[in-house]
């Protein structure tokens, strides 16, 4: 299949995660139907990208164990891409069986979060990615390096640029060009993503890099814009702002689709995104889950949306 590009400078490439790593940090099990419905919904609203789900072994992470189901429940349409998570060899062939378009590694840079996260060393997990990729590039599926912790860790701190560029340059060997870096608690700030993106770019220019952020800290989407003016097309984020940071209780994990695209059509950018049919399905969502999500546009609607005067109660200040 074609993998989205547009040799369009103001194309953005928004790769929806809400039912994969938004869903994974709900304690209930969200039903099947509903994770496919809820992907069906977002590319029916303009989604091409979508990480759709996580070949991770069904016990370690049960909420991901019905991975081949909701593949196979995706109304699949010409030029959206389909990614799932694959942590190894067993992994990799189920996900190549369920006809995904893209398998997405993930390595953290720091070690303590890889042993604590997935349980293996962060030299076991490039060893395991080294092993499966083969099997990606056999069926013809491309391959994108995904890195956890990649703008600091809750364990080490300050994350080293040496450690992250050894990550990248283990997928780049095997033909992973698909860079998704990863502020997986919340600690990017623009000088942080500025250092790393360009160190990346300075070693291996043919990397083509998505970042991945989380508003823990409030300044997710000025994260982005930060990487809009280092030239990167590509940003990951999670439909309503599903998911938690799991090293801050009660702070908001993955910034907001809705919010995100309101952004960066606000700057003229394209998405191919309808916004407010993403909205409705962000609103049918936290139905669906049963409390308040934290995204912002889908309270509040566009910005010349009109009130008329007895809606508006008076505000001071
Ligand atoms: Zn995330």
């Amino acid at each position: 299949m074609s993998l989205p590009s547009h040799n369009n400078d103001r194309f953005v490439l928004v790769t929806e995660v809400g039912t994969r790593d938004g869903f994974q940090a709900e304690k209930q099990f969200v039903p099947t139907e509903i994770k496919a419905k809820a992907i069906n919904a977002m590319i029916d609203a303009g989604v091409t990208s979508v990480e759709a789900t996580s070949f991770v072994s069904p016990r370690a992470v049960p909420q991901m164990a019905d991975a081949s189901e909701v593949m196979a429940l995706i109304e699949r349409k010409p030029g959206v891409r389909l990614t799932a998570l694959v942590p190894n060899a067993r992994g990799a062939e189920r996900a190549a069986a369920a006809k995904v378009d893209m398998m997405a590694a993930f390595v953290s840079v720091s070690d303590t979060h890889c042993r604590t996260n997935l349980n293996k060393t962060r030299a076991q997990a490039l060893a395991d990615f080294t092993e499966f990729a083969p099997i990606a590039q056999q069926y013809g599926i491309a391959l994108r390096g995904g890195i956890a912790t990649a703008f600091g860790c809750p364990f080490e701190g300050e994350v080293s640029l040496d450690h992250l560029l050894t990550v990248v340059e283990t997928y780049m060997r095997a033909g992973a060009l698909h860079i998704g870096l990863g502020d997986t608690t919340g600690m990017a700030t623009p000088p942080v993503v500025t250092r790393s993106v360009e160190a990346i770019r300075k070693r291996f220019p043919e990397a083509i890099i998505a970042l991945h952020f989380h508003n823990t800290r409030g300044i997710g989407l000025a994260n982005v814009m930060n990487g809009l003016d280092l030239g990167v097309r590509e940003f990951e984020s999670s439909i309503g702002g599903l998911g938690g940071c799991p090293f801050a209780p009660g702070a908001t994990g993955n910034i907001c689709t809705e919010d995100l695209v309101y952004l960066l059509h606000e700057c003229g950018y394209q998405t191919g995104i309808d916004l407010d049919a993403l909205a409705a399905v962000a609103n049918d969502i936290q139905g669906v889950i049963g409390r308040e999500l934290p995204g912002q546009y889908m309270k509040a609607g566009a910005r010349l949306k009109l009130s008329s005067l007895e809606s508006v109660r008076r505000a001071v200040g």
